[in-house]
């Protein structure tokens, strides 16, 4: 070999030399950077856990506090409300009788024709119409003349055959989604909008009384006979069809819970005694909280960027709302403290609520395997291009981790209020049925959240006690539930014995 062939390969092993050290250099970097994510990942898992005993420790304390809060107003953080439905639609309700749906997704008018135990739900019709902006934050007369508007075209394009018999007037029940403080079964005042309204005038108002002005106005013969929220009508909903339902529970965009509670077993209530005696109490669990919550750094720092710090925390933990953003709050960091997606951190992802809990339920089932729903979903939520298969399945992870937890908290929840009616044991011989109706878009699109939320309750009861109890879907209590009780609570009761 020649004195240049020599010099030529001792720069070429040299640059082979640099190179294969920058390579490993850089392996080891991103080693590095792999084991911090992992760490993070770990760490998170770790705090999102939730063993039985741990739930079962939610569950009592659950217990707990309905305890306190039904002994005193203020009494616990579980509100715990007294909603005046002491009579729950039996299945046996006949008529025609109305409902307004307002405070979900979407605003509804319906009406249901009930025929009595054989024909249940004869016919029902809804108009759904969606809210313009600007009345959510104007006066509260422009919202409820707007309401009363859709009810009025609603009953002018009515058949002939649903025309109230002489003398008497139409029945409506008001499925009105906000904090109310009930004063009877059909009027209550507003504590707060949520959801996006803002409406000053009508907050510590009667909101029946600002429905039977407009309605009145434009002449609609309507007396209001109940005023519910959505977990209240779906209770009823779900007792119209099944008397063994004790109990209701939302997972949507928030969640709530309402049972039936023994009048007795309500200190704060001096009323006189319903001849049910029972009352349905609303918890308002989504204001739950305790110590045994397994809360993270993430959680703490949504809950103190959010409207409404400190409150909800359950909700915060569980919902709709909010089951996306934990997700990105936990990618985040992975990002930033150990470059999860590159050496920049990807500009969408600093964006609060941006990735939302239909996009985290649809990577979670994502079976391809490639997981090509994820790679698809990073880009065009989070404009993050190119992930490796390894980074996608710690995503999925993150979001079985975030989803986990919150419908095993919901499952703690339950079995909160199982226990607080003693249906969470069985007696020798017993085989008394307990239904809970379940709603909310969380329940019945997330596939994955309902199955967890399922298998956590028979791990939670055991075997003999599961075979008790029945989760249901209570498709659309919320609208029809409100006529329901209408009808239940209607002027006309007993005089149609005949
Ligand atoms: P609302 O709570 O407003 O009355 P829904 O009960 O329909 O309305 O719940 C809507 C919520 O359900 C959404 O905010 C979302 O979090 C959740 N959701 C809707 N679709 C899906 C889905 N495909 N997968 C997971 N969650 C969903
Ligand atoms: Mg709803």
């Amino acid at each position: 070999m020649g004195k240049v062939a020599v010099g030529a390969t001792i720069v070429c092993a040299a640059a082979v030399c640099a190179a294969a050290a920058l390579l490993v250099r850089h392996r080891m970097r991103s080693s590095g950077k792999w084991y911090r994510a992992m760490a993070i990942l770990k760490e998170f898992e770790e705090k999102c856990g939730t063993p039985i005993l741990k739930l079962k420790q939610v569950a009592d304390a659950m217990d707990v506090e309905m305890h306190a809060g039904l002994a005193s107003e203020g009494g616990s953080k579980l509100k715990m409300l007294i909603s005046y439905v002491d009579n729950l639609p039996s299945g046996h309700e006949k008529g025609i009788f109305y409902a307004l749906d307002l405070g979900g997704t979407n605003f509804r008018v319906i009406r249901v024709k009930l025929g009595g135990r054989e024909k249940g739900v004869a016919h029902q019709e809804f108009d759904e119409v969606s809210i313009p902006p600007h009345l959510m934050t104007g006066s509260s007369e422009a919202l409820f003349d707007f309401i009363a508007e859709a009810l009025a075209k609603f009953i002018d394009s009515e058949p002939e055959a649903f025309h109230p018999p002489p003398g008497r007037q139409r029945e409506l029940g008001f499925t009105f989604s906000f904090p109310v403080r009930q004063t009877s079964i059909a009027s209550g005042t507003l504590i707060r909008w949520t959801k996006g309204f803002n409406i000053e005038d009508v907050v510590g108002q009667d909101v029946v009384g600002e429905l039977t002005k407009s309605l009145e106005k434009i002449g609609i013969d309507m007396r209001v006979s109940a005023l519910v929220n959505d977990t209240i009508g779906t209770l009823a909903g779900g007792r119209f069809h099944n008397p063994d339902v004790v109990a209701a529970v939302i997972l949507g965009t928030g969640t709530n819970a309402a049972y039936v509670e023994r009048a007795q077993a309500i200190p704060k209530w001096h009323g006189p005694l319903p001849k049910s005696g029972e009352m349905v109490i609303n918890t308002e669990w989504g204001n739950y909280r305790s110590s045994h919550l397994p809360l993270t750094e993430y959680d703490d720092h949504l809950d103190e960027e959010s409207l409404n710090p400190g409150e909800q925390v359950f909700e915060k933990l569980i919902s709709g709302m909010y089951l996306g953003e934990i997700v990105r709050r936990v990618l985040l960091k992975m990002a930033e403290e150990a470059e999860f997606f590159g050496d920049t951190v990807p500009a969408k992802l600093k964006q609060p609520f941006i990735l939302r809990t239909p996009d985290v339920s649809a990577m979670h089932h994502d079976t391809s395997p490639d997981l090509k729903v994820v790679g698809n979903t990073l880009k065009d939520v989070l404009e993050v291009s190119n992930t490796s298969l390894k980074t996608r399945k710690i995503v999925v992870e993150v979001c079985d981790i975030v989803v986990t937890r919150g419908a095993r908290l919901s499952a703690a929840g339950i079995l909160g209020i199982l226990k607080k009616i003693g249906r969470d044991t069985v007696k020798v011989g017993e085989k008394q049925k307990t239904v809970i109706a379940l709603d909310g878009g969380l329940f019945e699109h997330y596939t994955k959240f309902r199955s967890c939320l399922e298998s956590t309750m028979n791990e939670l009861l055991g075997d003999e006690v599961a075979e008790t109890i029945v989760i249901e879907h209570s498709n659309d209590g919320s609208g029809i539930g409100a006529a329901l009780l209408a009808a239940s609570h209607s002027q006309y009761l007993g005089l149609d014995e005949s």
